[in-house]
């Protein structure tokens, strides 16, 4: 009998299957459809660290050292969190508190203007930059994260059946089918733009707000003279017209073709937060990682080999906070 099966193969069930083999336990994946079949294959990938949260900040530049380390393709070209006053620039500098130093800092809108020449800044305070920030392929980071794993293409219908110590469920936006916890698909989608300008390929990361509750306008360069660009939210039932926010966002809107774009589910909690810990005698969670789940899975995926071979995490200092029990009440 295996120590452990996890169930899904998205970036979630890779990582913890990752971390389990490296402390040596012995792990099966189970993957209904093919590894990245769920929201992981249609993200945009983004892996940022420039949050205030301070369990954010620690998770996704845990994760992004993890990715470095991997060797995975990771296009490094930094992270742009733009501000439109000065209350806003101060708030979003508060990660500069928060971090292990990777050289973020705060920027004026010339440097702004100098590291993502395309965008408009004349209505900007300023931004953080992030250096080390950018995007990877999610598949081969799944590839690299399930090497020498025992992966089966096999949906898991009964976790009883699952024959394994442990089972983690690790199913994104389809968790409710295997456990009774409130986590639903959000439909998000990324539009491709091509520019005229070669330029706009090369594009870091930007985080445009839109309002003051974490919605933005998302873009970044794709190679070539392409631009991916998105509305995030990750509160439900909110979605916002892209093209007047890129419109506002880009310094000649004319010279943008939309070329293509596709959907995928945010797989969201009630609250937003991961639903992520022990929910009965060898059931473990982890899911619901919303709109970040990429970012986030290299260190919520320790902590879930953590939890199940050692009970606790240093890097869950506060487990109620992410436990699916909170739901409950
Ligand atoms: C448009 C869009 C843009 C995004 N942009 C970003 C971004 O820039 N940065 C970022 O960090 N995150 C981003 N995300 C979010 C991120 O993609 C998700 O949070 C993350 O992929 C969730 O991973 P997961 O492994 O939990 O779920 P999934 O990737 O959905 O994996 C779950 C897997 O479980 C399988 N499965 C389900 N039920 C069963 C069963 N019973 N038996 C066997 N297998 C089963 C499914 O087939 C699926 O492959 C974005 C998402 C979308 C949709």
């Amino acid at each position: 009998m295996r120590d452990v099966a996890v169930v899904g193969g998205g970036v979630a069930g890779a990582s913890v299957a990752y971390h389990l083999a490296q402390r040596g336990a012995s792990v099966v994946l189970y993957e209904r459809e093919h590894l990245a079949a769920g929201s992981s294959g249609r993200s945009a990938a983004f892996i940022e660290t420039l949050y205030t949260d301070a369990d954010r900040v620690r998770w996704t530049q845990y994760s992004s050292r993890l990715y470095e380390q991997l060797g995975v393709p990771f296009v490094q070209n930094g992270k742009l969190q733009l501000a439109h006053d000065e209350a806003q620039l101060a708030r979003f500098a508060r990660t500069l508190e928060l971090r292990e130093d990777d050289g973020a800092r705060v920027v004026g809108p010339a440097e702004v203007a100098a590291l993502a020449p395309r965008l408009r800044v004349d209505d900007l305070a300023g931004a953080v930059f992030g250096p080390r920030d950018g995007w990877l392929d999610p598949p081969s980071l799944i590839d690299r994260l399930v090497e020498g794993i025992d992966v089966r293409r096999q949906e898991v219908a009964d976790l009883r059946a699952a024959g394994a110590r442990t089972v983690v469920v690790a199913t994104g936006a389809w968790a409710q089918e295997l456990y009774d916890v409130p986590v639903v698909g959000e439909r998000r989608t990324i539009s491709l733009f091509e520019d005229e300008d070669v330029r706009a390929g090369e594009t870091p990361l930007v985080v445009d707000p839109v309002g003051d509750d974490g919605d933005s306008l998302y873009l970044r360069g794709d190679g070539g003279r392409l631009v991916l660009a998105g509305f995030h939210s990750e509160r439900h039932g909110r979605d916002e017209e892209l093209v007047p926010l890129l419109a506002a966002r880009w310094r000649d809107p004319d010279a943008l073709r939309l070329r293509g774009g596709w959907s995928g589910l945010y797989p969201l909690t009630p609250d937003g937060r991961p639903a992520v810990g022990e929910v009965e005698a060898r059931v473990v969670l982890l899911v619901g990682l919303g709109g970040n789940g990429i970012q986030l899975a290299g260190a919520l995926g320790r902590v879930v080999a953590d939890l199940v071979l050692d009970g606790g995490s240093d890097l869950l200092p506060d487990p109620a906070r992410y436990a699916p029990a909170r739901f409950a009440a």
